[in-house]
């Protein structure tokens, strides 16, 4: 297995299902490889096997019974296997021997299982999630399933490990935890965890082997997102964690859609002032906009300006990655920093020397611009010390422009 790598197998007979597959997987950004028979899988698999998984037929010309499948797990891959009949044995068969999933294929439609697949596997690789049980053997089962789909694994043995290891390891986005535990329930774990909105992304998938027919209704209310009874199933547990997973990453997607600028990608003035808050000690503004900008659009179009804007949104992005930065509208910036001002005020220099040395190519030619910025660390609200870095920044304009006024 290797995360790192970009490439996925597809094997089959047809060329159209060939085609169909590697033009939907090379959109999601695969790089992929085809083979029609098991005599081609054999030659691509002496060159490379680090295959993030693979799509192969069960039937092939030159390998009527699946002789591919098995030539494929020998080699430690993730198979997904394309099969044209539907039978509780040879489903039990593959799931046995460790194949990540199998898709009945009788038509064309129905490979687009893969894609949505395909996607999730892509996007798992980003994920950690948390699995806590007072069994080992649960734990190390759930862990070995989730891990088989790229998604990284901790575990915990009670409620109160659980909620340690969450405050280690803060990029935890999924847990799956049981109920009966010494120390700590699963419920009061949950309810815990819930109390804190940093949490609120945390999705989590309630486990339990109790006859208690409340117990899911228990659950939902402490705060889990889907409730599974043990004895489960693989296909099962992966259906649930699928859907947590797809509704958690739609949910973000949406978030950003309602707090980021198209163009930039940086944050918009809505999420600086909704969702940064209001009083945060030792923070520091920066209000910084493109000199003559209107120029910029008349001599070199709209197009012209817009790639402007995205070249400082790019700087921003390089010299104060880690901090706030937000488009204000039109050219204008916010930079929220944490941190020393003599320190922030060095960077935005360096920043400023930076751009007015640099140039941005577009359509053959070349535009150049400078910046003025106005930067505050007074205590105030934010809407305060906004106010005094924009008065700052037109001192700024005022001065000659291509300036850092920070008093
Ligand atoms: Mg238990």
């Amino acid at each position: 297995m290797n995360r790192s790598s970009n490439s996925v197998l597809v094997i089959d007979g047809s060329r159209i299902f060939r085609n169909y597959l590697s033009t939907h997987l090379s959109a999601l950004g695969f790089k992929v490889f085809v083979c029609q028979d098991l005599a081609e899988t054999k030659q691509t698999l002496e060159v490379r096997t680090d295959f993030v998984f693979v799509v192969s037929c069960y039937h092939l010309l030159d390998a009527e019974d699946g002789e591919v499948i098995d030539l494929l797990l020998e080699n430690n891959l993730k198979v997904v296997v394309l099969t044209a009949k539907f039978e509780q044995e040879t489903r039990q068969e593959f799931l046995k021997k460790g194949v990540l999933d199998y898709i009945l294929k009788d038509s064309l439609s129905s490979v687009q299982y893969v894609i949505p697949f395909a996607k999730r596997i892509k996007n798992n690789q980003f994920h950690h999630a948390l699995v806590v049980d007072d069994s080992a053997m649960m734990r190390r089962t759930i862990c070995q399933l989730l891990e088989s789909q790229y998604i990284r694994t901790i575990q915990a043995c009670n409620g109160e490990e659980a909620l340690q290891q969450l405050t280690n390891n803060p990029h935890i986005s999924l847990i799956i935890s049981d109920n009966y535990m010494p120390e700590m329930t699963g419920l009061e774990m949950i309810r815990e965890i819930r109390r804190h909105s940093i949490h609120d992304d945390i999705s989590i998938l309630g486990l339990s082997g109790s006859d208690d027919k409340t117990m899911t209704a228990q659950y939902l209310k402490a705060g889990a997102n889907d409730f599974l009874h043990k004895p489960f199933n693989q296909e099962e547990l992966f259906c649930r964690v699928n859907q947590l997973l797809n509704m958690q990453e739609a949910t973000k997607e949406l978030f950003k859609l309602a707090n980021q600028d198209a163009l930039t990608g940086l944050w918009n003035r809505r999420y600086l002032f909704d969702t940064i808050g209001k009083n945060v000690a030792d923070r520091c503004i920066a209000m910084l906009d493109i000199d003559f900008f209107k120029k910029v659009n008349d001599n070199y179009g709209h197009d012209g300006g817009d790639a402007a804007l995205t070249h400082i949104s790019g700087m921003l992005k390089a010299f104060f990655g880690d901090q706030i930065v937000a488009r204000f509208g039109g050219e204008e910036f916010c930079i929220h920093y944490r941190g020393e001002f003599e320190k922030f005020c060095k960077q935005l220099e360096r920043m400023r020397r930076c751009i007015e040395a640099d140039h941005v190519e577009h359509q053959g030619q070349v535009i150049k611009y400078t910046i003025s910025i106005g930067a505050t660390s007074m205590e105030g609200t934010l809407g305060e010390q906004i106010k005094v870095a924009d008065m700052r920044l037109y001192k700024a304009k005022e001065s000659g422009r291509n300036q850092l006024i920070n008093s």
